[in-house]
């Protein structure tokens, strides 16, 4: 069944974020409603097996896949005993964690206080009862026990510094001059990183590990004696939190100012398809959807397939298509160019640098048509 596919790569996801901020996951737990609870989330009984075996197992921490409203936070915390997390939190503890320079730092720091702010008082009392662990770091060991007043000055305050970081960066956007800017885009962990670092023979931090990028890195590339500019950026993914959105406005535009995106694929992903909506989406939302976009198909030497017998067949499942057959499906009929490598092996390096030479010097050719 389809949607039953969905929920457990949903959960596997869900699972990777959660391996990725700290934590081991020890039980799933799904339900199917037509709408969530607008108390709980879950039903009350599915609350119940929940918190029945969180306390007999001595979990730590119920994660949901989902953003939950203050209010079912504060229910199900109180109803369960035990410390909630919604994904936007599990999201955002992440890129705390990953955040390397003070500027990352100001805007995770941004959207934390943006998601407390209505949370506060929920926050307020299980800080005092469990101090520390996953969604607990960042703004909230300080300043929770002041007041909402001193969070909304704090809001103010890290705007106007991002304001005038935001200035210098656009201007700094400026002054590179006139080189062709080009700029990776995917979702998280497809490679991006990786293909960065292949191109430009630079060492960008590559990680099997969501959200290994927080800053942006811009590098200079030459391919047959053209060169351009190369960003590799934040990785997007699912339900991206919107205050990320929001407070990443500058690291995402190095996306909106970029002349050419290099939309980055795992092809061996199962839901690449899926992939490929989500960082759409984002795109759109940014309104850098309008751009011309090449689309790299990366980790093909990672690329199962194992054709089965009809009745075997999953629906919705990638598992039975060839490369080759993947070649022919929408693929095929992409307006962008399409190239499918692996940036582990190279495979394919030739065909992938000569399409991205081919736009960059379009576009350069657009811009100086006398000097080429
Ligand atoms: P990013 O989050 O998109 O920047 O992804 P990274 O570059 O950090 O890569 C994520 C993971 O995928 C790392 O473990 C890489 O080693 C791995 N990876 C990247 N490219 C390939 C590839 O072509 N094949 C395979 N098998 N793994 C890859």
């Amino acid at each position: 069944n389809q949607s039953e596919d969905k929920l457990i790569e949903y959960m596997d996801e869900l699972e990777f974020l959660a391996f990725t901020a700290g934590a081991s996951v020890d039980k799933r737990f799904t339900q199917r409603l037509t709408q969530p609870d607008s108390k709980t989330f879950v039903g009350k009984g599915k609350m119940e097996e929940i918190r029945d075996y969180v306390k007999e197992q001595k979990i730590g921490t119920v994660i949901f896949d989902d953003e939950l409203s203050p209010s079912q936070l504060k229910n199900l915390e109180r109803e369960m005993e035990v410390k909630v997390l919604d994904r936007t939190n599990l999201i955002l503890d992440i890129f705390a964690q990953r955040a390397q320079t003070s500027y990352a730092r100001t805007q995770v720091e941004l959207a934390q206080y943006q998601y407390l702010l209505p949370r506060l008082t929920r926050m307020w009392t299980h800080l005092e009862r469990q101090k520390g662990g996953i969604g607990m770091r960042g703004p909230g060991e300080t300043e929770i026990e002041t007041d909402r007043r001193i969070i909304r000055d704090r809001i103010t305050l890290l705007k106007d510094k991002l304001k005038v970081i935001d200035k210098q960066m656009g201007t700094q956007r400026n002054n590179r001059g006139k080189m062709v800017r080009t700029a990776l885009v995917g979702y998280t962990n497809v490679g991006k990183s990786t293909l960065m670092n292949a191109l430009s023979k630079s060492d960008v931090f590559a990680e099997n590990k969501l959200f290994a990028t927080l800053d942006t890195t811009v590098r200079k590339v030459v391919i047959g004696n053209l060169p351009f500019l190369l960003t590799d950026t934040v990785g997007f993914i699912r339900k991206l939190p919107t205050q990320l959105v929001e407070s990443f406005k500058s690291t995402l535009d190095e996306v909106r100012e970029a002349d050419l995106l290099i939309h980055v694929v795992d092809i061996s992903h199962e839901s690449f398809e899926d992939h490929v909506n989500s960082v759409n989406e984002i795109l759109q939302e940014i309104d850098a959807h309008q751009k011309p976009m090449i689309m790299v198909f990366n980790k093909i030497d990672d690329f199962s397939y194992e054709k089965k017998d009809e009745d075997d067949l999953t629906p919705g499942s990638n598992k039975n298509i060839s490369l080759e057959e993947w070649m022919k499906t929408w693929m095929a009929k992409s307006k962008f160019p399409t190239v499918f490598i692996s940036a582990l092996t190279k495979e394919n390096f030739p065909e992938m640098k000569k399409m991205i030479y081919d736009e960059v010097h379009r576009i350069h050719i657009s811009r100086f048509p006398y000097n080429d």
